[in-house]
């Protein structure tokens, strides 16, 4: 009997019969590729994180044998040290995707509808999809940018488009749109837009009683950390990654920072789900990329200076540029059209991002790569657009 694929089994459980999956950017396996597609790091870790992974390996092969640290205290300790908090206000998760998915099922999930915004990480959804969240997507203004004051305390049911600041006409209580929970990612993707910190203490201020999830994934590269706001708003979590500015894509690790009561709840998740979501190698070399300053001070530095090359660079193709604070740009070119743009870079064996997406369907999002990965690209699109 022959198997029919993409039909449902009889075998599934309802929720996955349902359920949306994200859909990663491409890992091909093909040598001599030029690779700006999902946002990895062009340059290498740092060495002591080898180092560290190496010394883990090599002085007692046999520790393999023992589980990891549950709670990884040395990494928490690290991270504690690198932004000034204490470890009872860290979580740490396989990945800041792990982190994510703890944070909607511990935090996000209430009765009121939780809001993003229309052009974000797409992700959201799917954990909304996995957790049975209601949600909201809030569109970005027509510069792509946040206007915080789309995100406050009480909402107007009257649709997405309409939020209003000043509350709602008292009497009616059950009229007013509360809020379960607000994310998004700060510069936010595929954007690259950058929020100001005020603006995000107008969000905290006008939700006291709901969390506001900060995706910080690429805030090493352009913006100002919401992390110091933690010990002013117990209603913030802020979610960093090793997978971009420290170049640990490959070791998956991410943490979350926030009030003791915020990261109390991530942990009861984490220790009904896996209790050991780091292993061993992972937890020494992520210590070891925090404790690198220098490296990564000048990994990051190198990559600022790369986008604002490329963003020249692109602009004088004809391109329009959305100002980054991220390792990737976000672009558009007036004439030609992104998908076909995508499918000849590739023929040219140069990858990059295309999202078939309302709004955003005439853009590419392109990697920061090293400057001579970003020559080729602007090479490659001249002679395509000639
Ligand atoms: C890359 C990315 C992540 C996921 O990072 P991992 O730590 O590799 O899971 C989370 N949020 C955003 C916005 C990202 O772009």
């Amino acid at each position: 009997m022959a198997f029919r694929e993409n039909t449902m089994s009889r075998f599934w459980s309802k929720v996955v019969s349902d359920l949306t999956p994200y859909v990663p950017g491409e890992q091909p396996k093909l040598a001599n590729l030029i690779k700006l597609n999902t946002n990895e790091n062009p340059y290498p870790p740092s060495p002591k994180v080898l180092a560290a992974i190496q010394g883990e390996l090599g002085n007692d092969a046999g520790r393999l044998r023992l589980y990891p640290d549950p709670n990884a205290d040395l990494l928490k300790a690290a991270i504690a040290r690198s932004h000034a908090v204490t470890p009872q206000q860290i979580f740490i998760g396989n990945g800041s995707d792990e982190v994510l998915a703890h944070a909607f099922m511990a935090l996000l999930k209430h009765e009121a509808p939780i809001l993003f915004p229309d052009i974000t990480y797409s992700f959201y959804p799917v954990y909304c999809g996995l957790y049975g969240i209601d949600f909201r997507t809030v569109p970005l203004a027509d510069d792509f940018s946040i206007n915080p004051s789309d995100y406050c305390g009480n909402r107007n049911n009257s649709g997405s488009q309409d939020h209003q600041c000043q509350g709602l006409p008292s009497g009616q209580p059950e009229k007013q749109g509360k809020i379960g929970g607000i994310i998004f990612p700060n510069p936010n993707a595929p954007t690259g837009c950058l929020l100001g910190l005020a603006a995000i203490e107008q969000i905290l201020q006008a939700n006291p009683d709901s969390v506001v999830v900060v995706d910080e994934a690429y805030v090493d590269f352009g913006g100002d950390s919401a992390i110091p706001l933690i010990n002013r708003y117990d209603n913030l979590l802020v979610v960093h990654t090793l997978s971009k500015s420290r170049s640990l894509a490959g070791l998956r690790v991410g943490f979350a920072v926030g009030h003791p009561t915020l990261i109390e709840a991530l942990e009861r998740v984490k220790n009904s789900f896996n209790s050991y979501p780091l292993d061993r190698l992972a937890i020494v070399g992520a210590v070891a990329a925090m404790e690198d300053s220098e490296h990564f001070e000048r990994s990051r530095q190198a990559v600022i200076a790369s986008r604002e090359t490329l963003t020249a660079a692109l602009t004088e193709l004809g391109f329009a540029v959305l100002p980054s604070a991220a390792n990737f740009v976000f672009a558009r070119h007036p004439q030609r059209d992104a998908a076909q743009l995508a499918q000849a870079l590739r023929t040219k064996n140069i990858i990059v991002r295309h999202f078939k997406l309302p709004r955003i369907d005439q853009f590419l999002r392109i990697t920061v790569g090293t400057d001579a990965e970003c020559r080729a690209l602007t090479e490659a699109l001249s002679q395509i657009i000639r």
